[in-house]
């Protein structure tokens, strides 16, 4: 059965909402479900909600606008596509429509059920080709997770959230024990299934607000927002305990044991972002070096997570 998709029309006029619901039903590439917002509060709530795979914006409402609208969405990091309806056929407000994010922009005078209907297409078949490149740039292949690019621009976003608000963040690197020899012994796929499983563990049991990134190979970054040195370490513990009982299981035949080593280092005290890379890396250099499964605190002891 072909999935239906929710389409939000904000525009402050009754009788359009009539006019476009008439349109909706004809369109043959649907089904449609053309759902309604009359102010520009209700158009932003609903927009942001996500649950749209297109909005059409009036451009004039009531004394507020479409494109104000869909620049404060975008802020609120909604990537929802979105088509500007106006009255106004000047290349003045085509343009405005396009640098406020649309996709395209519709003339209401000479909007005919077609017109509209192929503009929805190429509007959904862009969104989905961005949706892929997105994932191209952002997403590691094999893990899934955010890759390197994204560990980095999250990490200066953060650094520059925590000192402004002069709150504390952690950064965890944390490096897969002895891997080579997984590889070696079992082969490589069976490598990436281990990568996968901590992977997969690693992302499903830390807050919704941390974000876990494959930092390259066998390494993972994580980056616990409004946590110091000591909970990240206590939060870490519990997932080299998890990982310690929860072996992975590659091919339904092979049993493998796997552990970690982990490295902390916290924004307080640090000068500059990348300064805490260096120190979580040396807190799990120590880590390793004291015997591995193990955690290490940047300028502290190391820690077994038992
Ligand atoms: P240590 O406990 O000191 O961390 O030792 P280790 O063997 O885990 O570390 P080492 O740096 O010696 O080896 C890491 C290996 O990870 C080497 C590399 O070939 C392998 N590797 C890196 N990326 C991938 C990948 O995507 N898949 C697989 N299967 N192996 C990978
Ligand atoms: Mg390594
Ligand atoms: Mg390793």
């Amino acid at each position: 059965m072909i999935k239906t998709r929710k389409l939000l029309l904000v525009d402050d006029d009754r009788l359009y909402h009539s006019l476009m619901q008439q349109m909706v039903k004809g369109f043959r590439s649907g089904p449609f479900e053309l759902d309604e917002a009359l102010t520009y509060a209700e158009g932003l709530k609903k927009m942001v909600s996500g649950k749209y795979a297109a909005c059409l914006l009036d451009y004039h409402l009531g004394d507020r606008d479409g494109l104000t609208l869909l620049r404060e969405a975008r802020i609120a990091g909604c990537d929802t596509p979105a088509i500007v309806l106006t009255a106004d056929d000047s290349e003045e407000a085509d343009i405005a429509a396009m640098n406020a994010g649309a996709a395209d922009y519709l003339v209401k005078g000479d909007l005919t059920p077609r017109l509209l209907e192929r503009a929805l297409r190429y509007t959904l078949k862009l969104d989905e080709t961005l949706a892929k490149l997105r994932q191209f740039s952002q997403r590691d292949e094999l893990t899934k997770l955010l890759n390197r690019r994204e560990f980095q621009r999250i990490l200066d976003e953060e650094w520059d959230r925590s000192v402004r608000f002069q709150r504390p963040f952690s950064i965890v690197m944390v490096d897969v024990d002895h891997f080579k020899r997984i590889n070696d012994t079992h082969g490589h796929q069976a490598g990436d299934e281990v990568l996968r499983h901590v992977a997969s563990l690693l992302a499903g049991q830390v807050r919704n607000v941390d974000r876990v990134t494959r930092y390259g190979g066998e390494e993972f970054a994580i980056i616990m927002v409004e946590t110091d040195g000591k909970s990240a370490v206590e939060a870490i513990k519990r997932l080299g305990v998890l990982l310690a009982e929860t072996p992975c299981v590659v091919n339904s035949k092979l049993t493998l044991a796997v552990t970690f080593s982990a490295g902390v280092a916290c924004s307080q005290g640090a000068v500059r972002a990348n300064e805490l890379v260096a120190a979580a890396d040396e807190a799990l250099y120590a880590a390793k070096k004291a015997g591995r499964n193990r955690i290490g605190l940047e300028n502290d002891t190391t820690f077994s997570f038992k």
